[in-house]
């Protein structure tokens, strides 16, 4: 829908401020100053506490539960969660390459990122970070939509991968490097392109590995790791390690690495590092498990997944390794993001709130899920001046649900309304993949 100019109250509502400091406000009222399209939170409280201006313009959230827009820190752009088309299949790695950067390919590609962006919006994911997609595709589609003039979602965006040569991603969403000075010359080249983030994958991954072991293999050495978080950090931008073994985890954090993704077992140096990590950005690194991921990859048959036999049995091995690094996150009080590296397989950008409740089954509270999903993903992603809760200053980028979730996550999985910017979206359930879905409805019952 169009941006919107001017102050509108949201009231009667039950206000989740995502700051779990004091109890939920009752019969609230929110109220948004909308100026040139940017909507932010003027006040909030309950309907004794804020004066609704006169000529304002109501919305009554019908006793709503309302909280801060979901984000999520770790997706890819590049894919909708179906897998490969046959036609994909068919196609050498070479040929695939060449379709990917002629203008057919490119307008393709593109036209699929915009619509997994704006699925995930109207899923109340309202800011996400793209860790990795081909050629700065990404970048171009975060310029489009910020630019246009319908309401989009927050984009930050790495560009390609930064890999070692053959190493993971290499060629489809990854740039080589083989040198500390590449590396960093690769993080200048990334800058001036415009990313918002540095990625890096310092450890193998399980959907393009060719051998037993090879997801976790620590591939980049600690010389170029060292590099590119220095570089990184000399310019202010943080560093994030797809990473899946703990002696990647150690190279990783002793060279400065700021957001660890996926992640493995957990020693006394690897838990020591995370909290008060002198090489990062800020002084401490922080965790994203993708379990949603790993889930499907583990629950559904190769004949569904499109993986080899040999990728099937790295993702089970990494699966172990993130659940174990998870678990020991949460008991050492290490600073966790939520991601669901939405685009692998039957990971939607629509389905993020599935992964707040893997963090339930995996030891989370509710609330605590929530409040990774939202607080924690803004400070760690270096926005929480701007979203992550909603306090007076902030964007008004919230969602409303039909009960409290707190109590029940499943509340999350059909938003009431979506709230971006203080610009209300048009409810629609298009972005919806009938054929993921009925594929997937057995193992989303049992999440
Ligand atoms: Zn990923």
């Amino acid at each position: 829908m169009d941006k919107q100019n001017n102050i509108c109250a949201f009231i009667n509502c039950n206000i989740i401020d995502g700051k779990f400091e004091n109890d939920m406000i009752k019969e609230g009222v929110i109220l948004v100053e909308n100026s040139d399209g940017i909507g932010k939170i003027k006040s909030l409280g309950n309907k004794n506490e804020v004066s609704i201006p006169k000529d304002c313009k109501i919305v009554d959230l019908k006793g709503k539960y309302v909280l801060p827009g979901l984000i999520n820190a770790h997706v890819h752009l590049f894919g909708d969660g179906k897998p490969n088309s046959p036609e994909e299949v068919k196609r050498t790695p070479d040929e695939n390459l060449k379709y990917m950067k002629s203008s057919v390919g490119k307008y393709l590609i593109k036209e699929t990122m915009k619509k997994n962006a704006m699925a995930a919006l109207h899923a109340g994911v309202t800011t996400f970070r793209s860790v990795g997609d081909p050629f700065y595709y990404d970048l171009e589609v975060r310029d489009e939509i910020k630019n246009g003039a319908e309401v989009g979602p927050t984009m930050l965006c790495a560009g390609p991968m930064i890999c070692i040569t053959g190493g993971h991603g290499y060629k489809f969403v990854s740039e080589a490097i083989d040198s500390p000075w590449e590396g960093r010359k690769e993080v200048r080249n990334h800058i001036y392109n415009g990313t918002d983030l540095i990625k890096i994958a310092n450890t193998g991954g399980v959907t393009d590995s060719k051998k037993i072991g090879e997801a976790g293999r620590a591939e980049m050495t600690y010389d170029e790791i060292a590099a590119i978080c220095d570089e990184a950090h000399r310019a202010g931008y943080l560093v994030a390690s797809h990473c899946q073994s703990t002696k990647g985890l150690k190279e990783a954090l002793r060279g400065g690495v700021d957001t660890i993704e996926h992640g493995a077992e957990m020693d006394d140096e690897v838990i020591s590092l995370f909290k008060h990590n002198p090489n990062s950005l800020r002084g401490y690194s922080s965790l994203t498990p993708t379990f949603l991921t790993i889930y499907y990859i583990s629950g559904l048959s190769t004949k569904y997944t499109k993986l080899t036999d040999i990728q099937l049995a790295n993702g089970k091995i990494i699966e172990k390794r993130m659940i174990s690094g998870f678990k020991t996150a949460l008991k050492e009080g290490i600073k966790l993001a939520l991601g669901t590296d939405a685009a692998m397989p039957y990971v939607t950008h629509y389905g993020t709130w599935k992964e707040l409740k893997l963090d339930v089954k995996y030891g989370a509270t509710n609330e605590q899920a929530i409040m990774i999903a939202t607080k924690s993903n803004a400070e760690i992603l270096g926005i929480d001046k701007e979203v992550g809760t909603l306090e007076p200053g902030k964007f008004a980028d919230f969602i409303a649900v039909d009960g409290n979730p707190v109590e029940d996550l499943n509340y999350l999985g059909n938003p009431y309304m979506v709230v971006k910017s203080g610009n209300i979206l048009e409810k629609t359930n298009d972005y919806i993949i009938p054929e993921v879905e009925e594929l997937i409805k057995g193992l989303d019952n049992n999440l």
